[in-house]
């Protein structure tokens, strides 16, 4: 049993997390309005726990990870990690406690420095936090996080370029273990790889996770089957609230949201006799913008279940068992 599923400890509680982007005019730049890319969320995480964030794009998943690494400022909320409401701490302190977290990028062709070799861009977080200062420890300790993930330390005076999709993705993911960090927020790891590389990928992070029992995951995606597969607990968000939340079985087995139902339904499997009887829900429209969310609950305008009631009040996200929430009026 992972520290996952017997722990109530928490690594990361976040409460009431606002992220609202000011749009501006005029040469005095003044704000005419907000975009409200992250509204009121609330998640926790145990030590070993991966939590999967699902949604379509714009719904806000991505800022809400930027916003636990304190890339962004957030509006409003608490993000307690490791007991420490980070969003109080000064540039200087938030420096000594970036280490314990990292982010693996989408796009490993874009977000690794083609000028460094892939041992310093391994090694740099090594030296940035001053874990070790360059020389044969140095030398060692970037060797070890080649071979945690998959790398053969052998090429660490090759650049980049020099390496495949998949290779590249290891190297951030080596890249992001430097600090030893107990949580990785991983941002669409691997929507830029076949499908191959997906899966030895996903496999690496379970390896990883198997090897630290208390490293957590953040696991942003759009791809649900992926979700379930790494996920212990996974929550959907929609324009920037989550809809449901629940353990990845319970939500994958027994969906309530309608949002969720018309997520899963549009998965294929592998069963053509299953395949032809099961309904599909095709979304009408695009998910509206969040300049100017829909007033009562954001969902009503693309909602077959809608009714009078949805379009004026906001459902609460509601406990529906232990470890299920809902945002829905009729669930
Ligand atoms: Fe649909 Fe209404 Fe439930 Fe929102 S509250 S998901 S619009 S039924």
């Amino acid at each position: 049993m992972s520290v996952a599923t017997e722990s109530n400890e928490k690594i990361l509680d976040v409460k009431n997390l606002k992220m609202y982007f000011p749009v501006t005019r005029g040469v005095l730049r003044r704000k005419v309005a907000e975009i409200k890319a992250v509204d009121d969320v609330s998640l926790s995480l145990r030590p070993g726990e991966t939590l999967g964030l699902v949604g379509e794009s714009g719904c806000g998943k991505t800022t809400v990870g930027r916003c636990i690494l304190r890339l962004y400022e957030p509006t409003a909320g608490e993000i307690v990690f490791e007991g420490e409401d980070i969003t109080r701490l000064n540039a200087r302190t938030l420096r000594a406690w970036r280490r314990k977290m990292s982010l693996v990028f989408q796009d490993p062709y874009s977000s690794l420095d083609p000028r460094m070799n892939s041992g310093d861009i391994v090694g740099e977080p090594l030296l940035i936090h001053g874990l070790v200062s360059k020389g044969a420890a140095y030398r060692k300790e970037v060797e070890k996080l080649f071979g945690m993930a998959g790398l053969d330390p052998r090429m660490m005076d090759r650049f980049p370029h020099e390496y495949s999709g998949g290779q590249r993705q290891r190297l951030s993911i080596a890249r992001s273990l430097a600090g030893d960090p107990s949580l990785i927020i991983c941002d669409e790891p691997i929507s830029a790889l076949d499908v191959s590389m997906q899966a030895q990928i996903l496999n690496l992070l379970h390896e990883l996770r198997d090897k630290k029992p208390r490293l957590s995951y953040i696991f942003i995606s759009h791809d649900l089957p992926a979700v379930q597969y790494i996920s212990h607990r996974v929550a959907v968000m929609y324009l920037g609230r989550i809809m449901e939340i629940a353990d990845s079985t319970e939500l994958y087995s027994h969906t309530l949201h309608p949002y969720s139902i018309a997520l899963l339904s549009a998965i294929p499997i592998p069963d053509p006799d299953f395949e032809a009887e099961r309904k599909r829900i095709v979304l009408e429209g695009d998910v509206p913008t969040p300049l100017n969310p829909p007033k009562g609950c954001s969902f009503h305008p693309r909602c077959w279940r809608a009714q009078a009631r949805c379009g004026e009040e906001t459902p609460e996200l509601k406990e529906v068992s232990p470890s299920h929430r809902v945002a829905c009026h009729f669930v």
